[in-house]
């Protein structure tokens, strides 16, 4: 039998009427059974994360006041669900674990990696359990087949063993039940709860569709599929119906939030469609992610990306090679996303993006050891299969910005994009001026 997974992200399941509203989906796309992976309630991995940071300082009475707040409002949309009696015995143990948790980090004055990871995990399985209920399935615990290292806050999986764990679920899915899991999880090779980065459950979904044999996953979200841009700054943003797995590779490794960076590669593995939609508006336009490309014009653009939050490194040119190699690795390895690593005769500058606690760290050190490190920028990718044709045009695109000051150019080895480097704070102006020149003005 052909496996479905859908994945309902946080707003899709925020309150009892998106979950509502999920339901009807889960019943209309998953007749025969299938998986599905549910983020936690919008802002719950904020809160917690939030309550880490005050039980790290010490601050034990703000972390619980955060989560007697968690609490009350998952209690709140599961009585309105009418789900509350069926929830309680398996929430209560995992309220009293995430108050384990804050307590001892508040003894210990930190909040380690690994344990804010095990204070993550109630958030996403409370609203499994919830979603379990909801869809009139079964819970199962996403821990048992998604294996990752042991990096926590951005854990990488290790597909081999996720696919031989997986054994057992795939032979059960094909006989058509309906089970409901945790994304963003993970578990390390001891059996410690990980987590795979911020936005992680799409990577989840994907995974999951990948060792499953997936034909096909769905990732239930609160826009119309992946649109030309961010819709928060673009309000004429469209969506694109149909999109080539290497445009949403750049899209999502751009920063387009829409799909986890790390999401796309399981389908580039598995060859299974990916489909993006809207939970409030199921029948509105969707978009479809396919291998092959569909036909755009000759230089032409389909979508605009950005990320903020990144820093630059400059060395100098005497300073060779191998210190920038050796920051971009440490810095990687504590978990920063690397958007460009140029050298040239003039010097070489790392642009980076610290996604961890630990990554923070390491820059933190590198800057006070002496290294030019510089704040406020943000990279803007121009992504479409039309550059592909005529790599060209991206630089006459570029050419409309005038006279912007812009720190760099970043090209790599897509042949899709072309992303270059900006200050944070002309984000709102450029993007809206290069959405409407490059996409719409095309
Ligand atoms: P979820 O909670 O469902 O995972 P996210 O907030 O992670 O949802 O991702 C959806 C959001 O991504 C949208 O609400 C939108 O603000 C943002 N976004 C940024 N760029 C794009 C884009 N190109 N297309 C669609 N959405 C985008
Ligand atoms: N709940 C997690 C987050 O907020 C994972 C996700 O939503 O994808 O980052
Ligand atoms: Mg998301």
């Amino acid at each position: 039998m052909s496996l479905k997974v859908l994945k309902f992200g946080g707003s899709s399941v925020g309150s009892a009427e998106a979950l509502r509203r999920a339901a009807t989906i889960v019943r209309d796309e998953l007749p025969q059974g299938g998986l599905v992976v549910v983020s936690a309630l919008r802002g719950t991995t904020d809160g917690i994360l939030e309550a880490c940071a005050a039980a790290g300082r010490g601050d034990l009475a703000s972390a619980q006041a955060v989560l007697s707040a968690l609490r009350a409002r998952h209690q709140d949309v599961a009585t309105e669900l009418g789900h509350f009696p069926a929830v309680e015995v398996p929430w209560e143990a995992l309220f009293t674990r995430l108050d384990q948790f804050l307590t001892g980090m508040a003894m210990l004055g930190e909040a380690t990696a690994r344990a804010r990871d095990g204070a993550l995990a109630v958030g996403e399985t409370l609203s499994a359990h919830l979603a379990a209920q909801c869809f009139n399935g079964s819970f199962r615990d996403v821990r048992e087949v998604m294996k990752t290292d042991a990096r926590f806050g951005k854990a990488r999986p290790l597909l081999s063993h996720i696919r031989e764990a997986a054994a057992p679920w795939r032979a059960e899915l094909a006989q058509g039940p309906l089970w409901v899991t945790q994304g963003f999880l993970g578990s390390s090779p001891e059996g410690v709860t990980t987590t795979l980065g911020r936005g992680g459950s799409d990577t989840s979904a994907t995974l999951l569709g990948e060792a499953l044999d997936a034909e096909e996953v769905q990732i239930w979200t609160d826009v119309d599929g992946v649109l030309s841009a961010d819709p928060s700054l673009v309000k004429e943003a469209r969506p694109i119906p149909q999109m080539s797995l290497s445009e949403a590779e750049a899209l999502s490794a751009f920063g387009a939030k829409v799909l986890h960076a790390d999401s796309l590669a399981p389908g580039g593995r598995g060859g299974f469609r990916l489909v993006v939609a809207n939970t409030h508006r199921p029948s509105a336009s969707r978009t479809v992610i396919l291998p092959i490309p569909p036909e755009r014009p000759a230089g032409s653009v389909t979508s605009v990306a950005y990320k903020e939050g990144i820093y630059l490194l400059r060395f100098p040119a005497s300073a060779g090679l191998e210190p920038p190699m050796e920051a971009a690795r440490r810095l990687e390895e504590a978990g920063a996303l690397r958007f460009g690593l140029i050298s040239s005769p003039a010097g070489t500058l790392l642009a980076v993006r610290p996604e961890t606690h630990a990554a923070a760290e390491v820059l933190g050190t590198l800057a006070a050891s002496g290294l030019a490190c510089e704040a406020g920028w943000a990279v803007i990718a121009l992504v479409g299969e039309g550059l592909r044709a005529d790599p060209l045009a991206a630089l006459r695109h570029l050419g409309e910005l005038g006279q912007e000051p812009v720190g760099g150019l970043l090209t790599g080895s897509s042949t899709v994009s072309l992303a270059f480097l900006v200050q944070e704070s002309r984000l709102s102006s450029l993007i809206p001026r290069l959405h409407s020149r490059c996409v719409l003005g095309y």
